[in-house]
């Protein structure tokens, strides 16, 4: 692997210096900081819990030095809605949804919005991306195909705000085909939707985090490693355990956890290069694969996105960033 230091604008990339790879990471007064950024951003008073909610996860310290960029720049405001404590009394019994956008940066699928199912009981939570409010339906039997199969169990109501794209006849028929009950709530009405509003609040805040804290501005990729890591976070709904345990009764791995939009080199197999190519490609993690179990890479000149379980991460380069002015003082802004 190159020893090569690397920095970002929006998506030119240039060689900083060469560096010796160090063992930043690996020393304990960092620990924190770096599950901090694994976690994206997850306030470090949480961080000494996650030993005993997640497997993969060692003693963390509680405290840290100094200021983190992302939590400084994302997650510096109070939530102003308040998420409820009450819940159903199984998975899916209640299932809350919304729609999100249109964002100002498209994603590098093309899309514009997201859609979130919450599950109230566990508060799992699942991500979709829209290319338009046109496709929700085909997201909302997609939702319902994945976990009902996953669990054998039923959605029993679904609560949406009144927006047109819910009340449409499609959905009408498959509500009423399907026996699920409707409900909708007032937008901004926190009484009624807090579970949402929280959610969709702390995704964003946290989403901020993750792009101004590594200065990559994909937006909705970002959403969804949020979607992904907070799974396995605590959450105070479900006392002591992970919305993931919460949802399917076994405590969750972290160790595979990675800070998001830090470089990576992924393994190019004998296939796909000639004799003299390079065996490993440069690239950004960008975000986790749930169904191939693997990590989405952005691939860097090629505007693409691979999907490899053998990748290599230089998570030393982010703290490197922040930690050593001489190669600080060349990043570009
Ligand atoms: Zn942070």
């Amino acid at each position: 692997m190159n020893n090569i230091l690397w920095s970002y604008t929006i998506f030119n990339i240039y060689k900083l210096a060469e560096h010796p790879t160090q063992a930043l990471v690996h020393d304990s007064s960092r620990l924190s900081e770096l599950w901090n950024r694994r976690f994206a951003h997850l306030h470090y008073r949480a961080l000494p819990a996650l030993k005993q909610m997640v497997l993969g996860v060692s003693d963390l310290p509680n405290g840290h030095q100094g200021v983190c960029m992302g939590c400084s720049l994302g997650k510096n405001s109070k939530h102003s809605f308040p998420s409820s404590d009450s819940r159903s009394k199984g998975i899916l019994d209640l299932v809350h949804s919304n729609v999100c956008g249109p964002m100002t940066v498209e994603s590098l699928g093309r899309f514009l919005y997201f859609t979130t199912f919450i599950d109230d009981f566990s508060r799992e939570t699942w991500i979709y991306f829209l290319k338009g409010k046109y496709e929700l339906f085909s997201k909302l039997k997609k939702f319902k195909a994945q976990v009902e199969n996953s669990t054998n169990r039923k959605i029993k109501v679904l609560r949406s705000d009144n927006g047109g794209e819910y009340n449409l006849k499609d959905f009408n028929n498959f509500y009423r085909s399907m026996g699920i009950k409707r409900e909708f709530f007032v937008p901004y009405n926190p009484q009624q939707n807090g579970v949402v509003e929280w959610k969709n609040q702390s995704i964003i805040e946290s989403t901020k985090a993750l792009i101004h804290d590594q200065g990559i501005p994909m937006f909705l990729e970002a959403a969804n490693t949020i979607v992904y890591v907070q799974n396995r976070c605590p959450h105070k709904a479900v006392k002591d355990k992970t919305t993931e345990e919460a949802f399917t009764g076994v405590k969750p791995n972290a160790g595979h956890l990675r800070i998001f939009g830090c470089p990576v080199y992924i393994h190019v197999p004998h296939e796909k290069r000639s004799k003299l190519d390079p065996s490993g490609q440069k690239g950004i993690f960008i975000r986790y694969s749930e169904t191939l179990k693997g990590y989405q890479v952005y691939v860097l000149g090629h505007r693409q996105i691979d999907i490899s379980r053998e990748v290599s991460f230089d998570e030393n380069v982010v703290f490197m960033r922040y930690h050593e002015s001489p190669a600080g003082a060349d990043v570009e802004e």
